[in-house]
Parts: C-alpha cells; sequence; structure tokens
C-alpha cells in the first residue's frame, strides 16, 4: 500500500476530534468536581466510574454492558479485557486516584478493544468506509499477532495502538470539557 492511499483513505477514519467528544460526553456525566467529593467513598467513586463506563459505551454505540469488575490487578496492571466475553477488569487502586482521568483512560482503552471485537465480529459497522475495511484488516492480524511483553507484538500492535489514540483523546475531551466549565463558572463570579 502506498503511503499516499493510506493518507487519503485515514482521513475517513475516526479521528482524535471524534474521541474528543466523547470525553466531552463523560465530563457532562461525570464532572471532576464530583470525582473530588467522592474521596474516601469508594462505593460513590464506584458509582461514578460505572456512569463514565456507560457514557463511553453510549457515545460509542455499544450495547450497555455491567460486565465490569473492580479488582486487586496487581501493582502495575490497570485493567483487562476478555475477548471471549466482552468483559473488562479495572484495577480497584484507580478509584482512589484524586484524578478522574486515571480510571477514565482504563475504561476508554478497554471499551475500545470491545469496540474492535463487536466491529470484528459484524456486530457493529466500521464508520471509515473503505480505510475502515483495512483498519480491520490490520486489527485481525494485531489480534493474530497478539504477544503481551513485546514490542512489534503489544506496544506497536494495531489494536493497542488504536485503543491507546482513543483513551486519549478521550481523556484530552474530558479535560478540555472541564476546563471551560471552570473558565465558566469563574466568569459568573465576576459577574456576580
Ligand atoms: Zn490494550
Amino acid at each position: 500500500m502506498g503511503g499516499d492511499e493510506w493518507t487519503r483513505g485515514a482521513a475517513e477514519l475516526p479521528g482524535l476530534e471524534d474521541f474528543v467528544l466523547v470525553g466531552a460526553r463523560v465530563a457532562a456525566e461525570v464532572p471532576q468536581t464530583a470525582w473530588s467529593q467522592a474521596r474516601g467513598d469508594p462505593e460513590e467513586r464506584e458509582r461514578l466510574a460505572r456512569m463514565m463506563h456507560a457514557a463511553v459505551r453510549e457515545a460509542w454505540g455499544l450495547p450497555l454492558s455491567d460486565a465490569l469488575e473492580f479488582q486487586d490487578l496487581g501493582p502495575t496492571l490497570r485493567g483487562a479485557f476478555s475477548l471471549t466475553d466482552g468483559s473488562l477488569r479495572i484495577a480497584e487502586w484507580l478509584l482512589d486516584r484524586d484524578d478522574p482521568s486515571d480510571v477514565l483512560q482504563t475504561l476508554a482503552h478497554e471499551n475500545r478493544h470491545d469496540m474492535q471485537r463487536l466491529m470484528l465480529a459484524g456486530r457493529l459497522s466500521h464508520p471509515g468506509g473503505v480505510a475502515g475495511q483495512r483498519e480491520l484488516d490490520l486489527w485481525k492480524r494485531g489480534l493474530a499477532e497478539y504477544r503481551p511483553g513485546e514490542v512489534e507484538g503489544y506496544v506497536y500492535n494495531p489494536v493497542e495502538t488504536d485503543a491507546r489514540a482513543a483513551a486519549s483523546g478521550v481523556v484530552t475531551g474530558y479535560w478540555r470539557a472541564t476546563a471551560e466549565c471552570l473558565a465558566q463558572a469563574s466568569e459568573s463570579d465576576e459577574e456576580e
């Protein structure tokens, strides 16, 4: 495939701005202030994280699912996704973090893997036209060559680079919407 062909087709693919809009929707559902106020209340933090999960899935057109568990996954693993049944496991220490984008990033990343799975199974359509079909082929190859801990098998695996890009866009959108909200609040303070 020539570089020009890829560049042309790539414009049809969902990009950073699409992911940013998803993050803005999450910020409307679970504002940073709500997360902050739930400090020291693990049940409330879990409820808010489940709301983030639902907001991400709804924005991506994924069927709503409560197949989500917060567990001890060890000191380094943040999340895991089951290709078999689409369930998510998220490290429970992320709920203790005062930065809500820590858990949001992992939820977005793992839910993006569910989106890949449903698109590859033909249960969701890829919005990218011809380029979308090429991306599906890349994901299929990526899953076949999945080798955790290796550079090509994991770090540069197409399913991982896609999930990382989606998650960082969602987090960017979350903070952008939060910053706008704070700016509006301080403007109305000044008017008083
Ligand atoms: Zn991943």
